[in-house]
């Protein structure tokens, strides 16, 4: 019986597969939680020739025997929620009782996407690279305690409460030179209100408790990656929420000790969106190559993405911010067929040499590279020597087994590695 609660988790920038993995292992549990992030998550999905995209849906909503939780520290479009709502319908999936929204998750207004947008347009050159859906705004809100809840919607005054919240958001705008006409979303966000009513609100630390009492497994699910992290990421380039494995406990309401395994999702290389260091980057022949095989391209915002070579240094910070126990290697299959690849093993920094990520991972941190062999085709059931050989090197550096290589976007295009834990070097 499992009493404690797994949680998965992106180890680089975001985009590095979890979805995929949190397909992939949710049948072993019977709840799959989301802890923070809002709809700038675009969790892709391919199973039995159909692809599906989750913004906001934990992605065990596939899994018939699964009740997926939307908890307290996520941020809640209710416009964009019921599309995704409408679209897992209309394609079969029944939803009816397996999908559950915390109360204390705080709604994104069209009024926070409005300042999200004023804001991010007077920054100009500074721009940190937002999504634009109000995300930062509505986190703003929630430390600054003027926030909407979930359970605000139950309250008899929730119009009054709303009110005043726009009220406060139009002073704001009214600050910068160039506002979105807001009101023309307003009646579609009210109308997707009510709805989201149709689903169940339940206090997620009380219905977790619960559930882990009565021996049913849970898996927490993040969103973006460890290096977007508001705190331990590469700030100001971050995203609003702590994306590391202590959000989970926040984001859901569980204790650190309930913590069981943790599970660091990356790619076999680096990709970033939008702004901020990125020591490996690749502004080449390669880098290209890299983003046309890996299709490097938002599925939320269709941006390209930044691609560029596995950083180790990274991927250790990762591993121990996180406490990651095992790790799951996505998209070695991008890397096919290139004679040579290239793995960053330290950095050097004012002439220093360090493997740790350091402040500021400007351009001073300069990465020093490690050459190995490449290896060919990965449709087969096993892993080529040389693959063998490149995680080799990733488990030495950073001292968790690699168990699950992922060598396509399909469910059944994955190898299961057993291995134990090695010693880091
Ligand atoms: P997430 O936000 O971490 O879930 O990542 P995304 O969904 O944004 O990006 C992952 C993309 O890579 C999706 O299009 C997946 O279908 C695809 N993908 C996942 N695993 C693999 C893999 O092993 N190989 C390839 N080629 N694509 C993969």
């Amino acid at each position: 019986m499992n009493t404690r609660v797994d949680v998965l988790l992106g180890a680089q920038w975001g985009d590095e597969g979890k979805g995929k993995v949190v397909d992939v292992v949710a049948p072993h549990y019977q709840v799959v939680a989301r802890f923070q992030g809002g709809p700038n998550a675009g969790h892709t999905l391919i199973f039995e020739g159909r692809k599906h995209v989750l913004h906001t849906i934990p992605s065990g909503i596939f899994h018939p025997g699964t009740v997926n939780l939307v908890g307290n520290g996520v941020v809640i479009d209710p416009v964009i929620f019921m599309k995704e709502v409408d679209a897992l319908r209309a394609g079969g999936t029944d939803i009816t009782g397996r999908l559950l929204i915390g109360r204390r998750a705080h709604l994104i207004l069209p009024t926070h996407r409005a300042l999200d947008a004023a804001s991010e347009s007077e920054k100009g050159k500074e721009k940190i690279g937002s999504t634009l859906k109000g995300i930062g705004p509505t986190y703003m809100d929630k430390t600054g305690r003027n926030g909407f809840r979930v359970g605000d919607l139950e309250l008899a005054d929730r119009s009054e409460r709303y009110q005043t919240l726009v009220r406060k958001h139009e002073r704001l705008l009214s600050l910068y030179p160039q506002v979105p006409d807001w009101r023309a979303a307003e009646k579609e966000w009210l109308d997707a209100v009510e709805r989201l009513r149709e689903i169940p609100f339940v206090d997620s630390e009380h219905y977790l408790d619960e559930a882990l009492r009565d021996g049913r497994s849970i898996l927490a699910e993040g969103a973006q990656g460890t290096l977007l992290d508001i705190d331990f990421g590469t700030y100001p380039f971050v995203t609003s929420s702590n994306t590391i494995c202590a959000g989970a406990c926040t984001g859901l309401g569980i204790a650190p000790t309930r913590i069981g395994k943790v599970i660091g999702i990356f790619k076999a290389y680096c990709t970033r969106v939008g702004s901020g260091p990125f020591p490996t980057e690749l502004t080449d022949e390669m880098g290209e190559r890299i983003r046309q095989a890996g299709r490097e391209f938002g599925s939320t915002t269709g941006r390209p993405r930044r691609c560029g070579w596995l950083d180790l240094p990274a991927l250790r910070y990762a591993v121990m911010v996180n406490g990651i126990t095992e790790l799951a290697m996505m998209k070695a299959d991008v890397l096919s067929g290139l004679d040579n690849v290239r793995v960053c093993t330290h950095y050097r920094i004012n002439g220093q040499e360090s493997t740790q990520l350091p402040y500021d991972l400007g351009p001073a941190a300069q990465p020093v590279y490690r050459e190995l062999p490449g290896w060919g085709d990965l449709s087969g059931a096993t892993i080529p020597p040389a693959l063998e050989r490149y995680i080799a090197l990733i488990e030495e550096a950073v001292g968790v087994p690699v168990r699950i290589v992922s060598t396509g976007p399909d469910r059944a295009e994955t190898i299961l590695r057993n291995v134990t834990a090695p010693a880091r070097a």
